[in-house]
């Protein structure tokens, strides 16, 4: 048999497999060949041969033509859902047809406007038999074209029936709403691989090779039909198991009418159990103890001084012992960041100026210096910044130490009972690192999600709750609370019973949390064989030591601002790269993924000269900033480039919108990589924080290596909630539904062209929102480098497929509170 030819059997745009936006099809599960983008309404036979199959919705059809080719087309995407609406068939099954003859009429506007796509899959099904020597794409094709250039296969595998009677089987219901049509059948072919005993399905007699999409599409198997699985070789009662166990789990198609337990008429309950009060976590974890108020009184200070020479003496003195404490750089990675911090605020020339100038008019240096404070504090906070405003609290936490100072007072001994939870109406970053470890957990009345409280309080292990709101002034001191902060919850004087399970609860997490620990080091392959990927977020060296101390795989977001921010003057190159190379250091080996820049805006930076924006989350930040300062762009790369091993490091792009943003960032790694004379290219990813990202993933994913997901910004950008308000804390949940569409607009976008999604968001660090991830399709994590032990841990006890199901439902929720629901009843059911 010589070659054979595939003629085109649509006009329209002729495409790789590859840029399917089903994965079904991209990944080559049915088979190998091309797609057409149809711009005609009639589909004509690519060759001479017989209709093998013709699905009862008329969407999709099979050919068997010369020499036994078996070629599928499929009219679109999702447009079994149709019904058949919008397809007239123009031959029926056994039909001979010659080459051009019309196949299937279809209405191309109508069922456009009903599918996520009409690019049509033409598929070489038996590709054992047959190997393709070339393909036409990225053209413009017409009916009668040449399209698929095929050979027979040299070796040609033969599939052997065993008939010695060792064959076993299990009878199983079909639950999928459309039966086994093209995507199950290739789930199921994708499944009997796994092992080396010979599958079939059999229906009333007539039975199908699951190595055959074709033979078990021709089965017809529909909704509620009864099939036997029968598998015959070694490892043929797993087979039959598995097989059983993934047609009866219904591969997310479900007929949701009948199986599906949540529907949008019938919502998840949101329960806020009596007693209880709802606020949004700022740190995991669970802790059962007495309630303490912290209140934190104003120190006192007369407003007039002993003149201005006496009170410039007395301030001058004050700055010099904080300058001191400040510059102490014993302690921890995050206390010695925030001293850090403060430290700008010290030395920023308005704030002194400010202060100054009271003094000048007569005022006491401690009056002077808090008006100072607060003045630059409220315009911090009226900025609209998000993580700025949140710095405010750092410039008040400052204010106070210096009154300490300046009234030579103590700040009093926060020495509280074993068991406390601390209440407080908002804390300070100075009194959080100066709590005693009697506290166990912090529930704060306003506060946000990501300010230096809720990062200090995960660093140190505490659970915290923010913005439970002003009822939280009705819990009095020794009051029993149940501090639940993944669930988002606080409960106030629990019932006998409640508390006993609660008690038993934080025991069964420690010992969780020890055997977690204990296997950090182990794989993170979920219970049904995925790999996932494991990885920490790290903004310092220190950060990598503690994650490769955790079992991290790699770090999936190094925050290189870290750097940048605190400073009065640009990092050099050199010391960028001894940065970057220090980190690439501790992992020994694992990947780095170099976030670029992420400045401006909300995390300003005083030598980069960006003027005051009225909304700076919309202004110039992320790789805008780069694009709009090329220096600053090339000298951070020039550093990335020259980390060794050559390739570790990954660069990532912040805060893209727009193709051509990326596009400019590969010109100028791909510039700066000739200059230094480098032959490697390093991988060069996005993060999607953006809607406008996600939405159009598909197209970013054609010139990116991967892509990460932000959910911390792609949830204030989706809700139009500033990830830093107070006011609005309360509603920024990664969990709303929204987000969640936008997550899965990003794995589907991605997979069209085979790039990996991962999340470098707080979601990634947030159990309940784990399963809904790997649902969704999601196969790197990038969690906070402490939590990578319960994240391998929850991942190796998660089945996907069973997330996937999860993520489905969860879609169709209406609130964030609904999927938080859903979770924590996810959590009860699969993993208790
Ligand atoms: C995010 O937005 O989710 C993210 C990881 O970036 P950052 O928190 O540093 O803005
Ligand atoms: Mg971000």
């Amino acid at each position: 048999m010589g070659s054979i030819i595939l003629t085109s059997p649509l006009q329209g745009w002729a495409a790789a497999i590859d840029d399917v936006p089903d994965a079904v099809f991209s990944s080559r599960m049915l088979g190998d060949g091309v797609a057409i983008d149809p711009i005609g309404n009639v589909l004509h036979a690519p060759c001479d041969g017989e209709v093998l199959t013709l699905q009862a919705s008329h969407h999709a059809v099979t050919l068997r033509g010369e020499g036994g080719v078996e070629v599928l087309m499929h009219l679109g995407i999702d447009t079994v859902a149709l019904g058949g609406k919008g397809f007239e068939p123009l031959v029926a099954v056994g039909d001979a047809v010659t080459r051009g003859q019309p196949l299937v009429r279809f209405d191309l506007d109508g069922v456009a406007q009903s599918v996520p796509s009409l690019m049509t899959p033409v598929i070489v099904t038996n590709t054992e038999q047959f190997r393709i020597t070339r393909t036409e794409t990225g053209k413009l094709v017409g009916v009668g074209e040449g399209l698929i250039y095929l050979e027979p296969a040299e070796a040609v595998v033969e599939v052997k029936r065993d008939d010695r009677g060792d064959r076993v089987s299990g009878k199983v219901r079909v639950p999928m709403v459309h039966g086994i049509h093209a995507r199950p059948a290739a789930r199921v072919g994708e499944a009997a691989r796994a092992f080396v005993a010979e599958s079939w399905i059999v229906k009333d007699g007539c039975e199908a090779s699951t190595r055959s999409p074709i033979a078990l599409l021709k089965l017809g198997i529909r909704l509620h039909d009864e099939v036997d699985v029968v598998a015959s070789g070694a490892d043929a009662e797993a087979a039959v198991a598995a097989l059983v166990a993934l047609i009866e789990g219904g591969m997310d198609e479900h007929d949701q009418a009948e199986s599906a337990p949540v529907t949008r008429s019938e919502p998840v309950a949101v329960e806020i159990p009596e007693g209880a009060l709802a606020g949004t976590l700022a740190a995991p974890g669970y802790a059962v103890g007495q309630a303490c108020w912290l209140r934190v009184i104003d120190i006192d200070v007369p407003r007039d001084g002993q003149g201005p020479e006496r009170e410039t003496e007395r301030l001058n003195a004050a700055l010099d012992i904080m300058r001191q404490r400040l510059s102490d750089a014993s302690g921890d990675e995050t206390g010695v960041a925030i001293r850090r911090a403060h430290m700008a605020f010290l030395e920023d020339p308005a704030l002194q100026l400010d202060a100054y100038a009271r003094i000048g008019q007569g005022r006491d240096a401690g009056h002077a210096w808090r008006q100072a404070c607060r003045a630059t504090a409220a315009t911090m906070r009226a900025m609209g910044d998000a993580r700025f405003a949140e710095r405010a609290d750092d410039l008040i936490d400052l204010e106070r130490q210096m009154l300490r100072i300046l009234t030579g007072t103590q700040e009093e001994a926060l020495s509280f009972a074993p068991g406390t939870i601390l209440l407080a109406d908002e804390l300070l970053p100075s009194q959080v690192m100066a709590l005693d470890p009697n506290v166990i957990g912090l529930v704060l009345e306003r506060g946000g999600p990501t300010s230096h409280v809720a990062i200090l309080a995960a660093t140190m292990g505490l659970p915290a709750l923010v913005a439970v709101g002003p009822a939280l002034a009705g819990i009095v001191d020794g009051t029993t609370l149940i501090l639940d902060a993944d669930g988002g919850l606080v409960h106030a004087d629990p019932a006998a019973e409640h508390w006993t399970s609660a008690k038993a609860e934080v025991v069964r997490r420690s010992a969780a949390r020890e055997a977690a620990v204990a296997a950090a080091a182990e794989n993170c392959v979920s219970r049904d064989g995925v790999r996932i990927e494991a990885f920490a977020n790290l903004g310092s060296v220190e950060d990598a030591a503690i994650a490769m101390a955790h079992g991290a795989e790699g770090s999936g977001l190094l925050r290189t601002e870290f750097l940048f921010l605190e400073r009065d003057t640009a990092p050099t190159v050199a010391e960028q790269a001894a940065l970057y190379g220090a980190v690439a250091a501790k992992l020994e080996g694992r990947p780095l993924i170099v976030r670029l820049l992420d400045i401006g805006g909300d995390k300003p930076a005083s030598y980069l000269p960006i003027a005051a924006e009225e909304n700076p989350a919309l202004g110039l930040r992320g790789i805008r900033v780069g694009l709009a300062m090329p220096d600053v762009l090339d000298e951070q790369l020039r550093a990335i480039l020259s980390v060794t091993p050559h390739g570790q490091c990954r660069i990532m792009v912040p805060m893209v919108a727009s193709v051509a943003e990326l596009l400019k960032v590969r010109e100028r790694v791909a510039a700066i990589a000739d200059e230094m004379v480098l032959s490697y290219r390093p991988e060069v990813g996005i993060m999607v924080e953006t809607p406008a990202a996600a939405v159009t993933a598909g197209t970013l994913a054609r010139h990116a290596d991967f892509l990460s997901i932000g959910t911390n910004d792609l949830t204030q950008y989706a809700l139009a909630m500033d990830r830093g308000n107070p006011a609005v804390a309360a509603g920024i949940d990664g969990l709303h539904p929204a987000v969640l569409q936008l997550i899965a607009l990003t794995t589907q976008g991605a997979q069209a062209h085979k790039r990996w999604v991962g999340v470098c968001g707080g979601l990634a660090s947030d159990r309940l929102a784990i399963p809904l991830l790997l649902g969704l399709g999601v196969t790197e994590l990038s969690a906070a480098p402490r939590f990578v032990p319960d994240l391998k841990a929850l991942v190796r006890r998660l089945s996907i497929a069973d997330c996937r199901a999860h993520a489905v439902r969860a879609l169709q929720l209406e609130s964030a509170a609904e999927v938080r629901a859903l979770a924590r009843r996810f959590e009860e059911e699969f993993l208790a």
